[in-house]
């Protein structure tokens, strides 16, 4: 069959997933245009709610997307000018600029050896008397080794940030990301796990003190309509997001099962491509397959030729953080961190939706074990 008869097959299919409840979404959309209140009201509250149920926590705050969530969570914990903060090189620039927006240090320790997450060893090496929190990253929806960071940061008296823009829903024990920790951030990006309709995010903390804090820091630290404690930002869920949410929430699971049902689909496929390193599972945990991201040598000739073969790829992410040119200052060049670097350069991800079928999935393995094969 010559290449150009190939089937596409996409990376993402946001039409296929929102067919089933396309009505419902716009009856919602209609609701709040209808409404004539767009900032704040019981689409933002009820979505809060519903997103705590969830999680089995008390209560969740939305936010205006997870980089900001992130910065509250920091500065409400008071963190700031002379703290350090540890998190890992690979990942969404967000995890690290929030650091950075406080005040405080940005800190890399390198990846877990054969997964993808930042190592519990390698970030309590890095630690001084300066350090105040880590950020673990539960990278691609795989929950990072949360009983290791739970035991570090108890014994340093650390606060435990978990980064859950990629892993809404993933459980590390049978417990939700997000809740393991003093905090966890969510993000509602169109792509992730939870997409929305535009820019979105939320944050759990365990301290309802600290819960309260953040809240209002995300709403200019205000306490009422025209008395601010403190100055905070503007970081609030817009109610268009909060109503389509609502929407998409009580699916999240269901969507969750199918890109897990995926992976092991991709698992089956790819087994016997000897070029092919298959991501790795954490014992004790249910991943939520944001990505599915293998390991190949010449990555980037196999991503050229499954172009050609009409198969769309990602790489996420092609650079460690602390390689970038927003990073220099640091100091920690090509080099510094080679498990993130070795990840940086080999990580393909492979097409991965809720409603990617047997098919492609099959049709996807086969076209990459004829690209392995054409490269060998
Ligand atoms: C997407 C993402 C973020 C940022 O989320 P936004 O809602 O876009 O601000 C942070 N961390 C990770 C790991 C992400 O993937």
């Amino acid at each position: 069959m010559g290449l150009e008869t190939l089937k596409p097959i996409p990376f993402v299919d946001m039409a296929r997933l929102h067919a089933p409840i396309q009505d419902a979404l716009h009856t919602a959309a209609l609701r709040v245009i209808d409404s004539g209140r767009f900032i704040g009201g019981e689409d933002v509250r009820g979505f809060e709610r519903e997103m705590a149920a969830t999680l089995g926590t008390p209560e969740v705050c939305s936010a205006s997307c997870a980089t900001l969530g992130l910065f509250a969570v920091l500065k409400c914990m008071g963190i700031g000018p002379g703290d350090e903060v540890i998190t890992t090189p690979h990942t969404a620039i967000a995890t690290a600029e929030a650091i950075s927006l406080t005040g405080a240090q940005v800190v890399f320790g390198d990846l877990q050896p054969g997964y993808f997450n930042l190592d519990p060893a390698q970030a309590e090496a890095r630690i001084t008397p300066r350090t105040r929190a880590i950020i673990p990253v539960h990278l691609y929806g795989q929950p990072a080794d949360m009983d290791a960071f739970v035991r570090l940061t108890d014994k340093h008296q650390l606060m435990l940030i978990e980064d859950c823009a990629q892993a809404q829903g993933a459980r590390h024990k049978g417990r939700r990301v997000g809740t393991i920790g003093h905090a966890g951030v969510y993000s509602f990006f169109p792509s992730k796990n939870l997409g929305g309709f535009g820019d979105g995010g939320a944050v759990v903390a365990r301290d309802p003190a600290l819960m309260k804090r953040i809240r209002m820091f995300c709403d200019h630290g205000r306490t009422s309509k025209y008395m601010h404690e403190f100055e905070g930002v503007n970081s609030r869920l817009d109610t268009l997001q909060a109503a389509l949410l609502r929407v998409c929430l009580p699916h999240l699971d269901e969507w969750n099962a199918c890109r897990a049902r995926a992976a092991r689909w991709y698992d089956e496929d790819l087994a016997g491509i000897p070029e092919v390193t298959r991501p790795r599972v954490l014992p004790d945990t249910d991943p939520v397959y944001h990505v599915y991201a293998i390991q190949v040598p010449r990555r980037d000739d196999v991503q050229a030729r499954m172009k050609e073969h009409g198969v769309e790829t990602g790489i996420h992410y092609p650079h460690a953080l602390n390689t970038l040119p927003a990073y220099t200052h640091l100091q920690q060049g090509k080099g510094s961190f080679p498990n993130a670097e070795q990840a940086c350069a080999h990580v393909l991800s492979l097409p991965m939706h809720p409603s990617i079928t047997r098919d492609e999935v099959k049709e996807a393995s086969e076209r990459l074990r004829a690209v392995c094969a054409s490269l060998r």
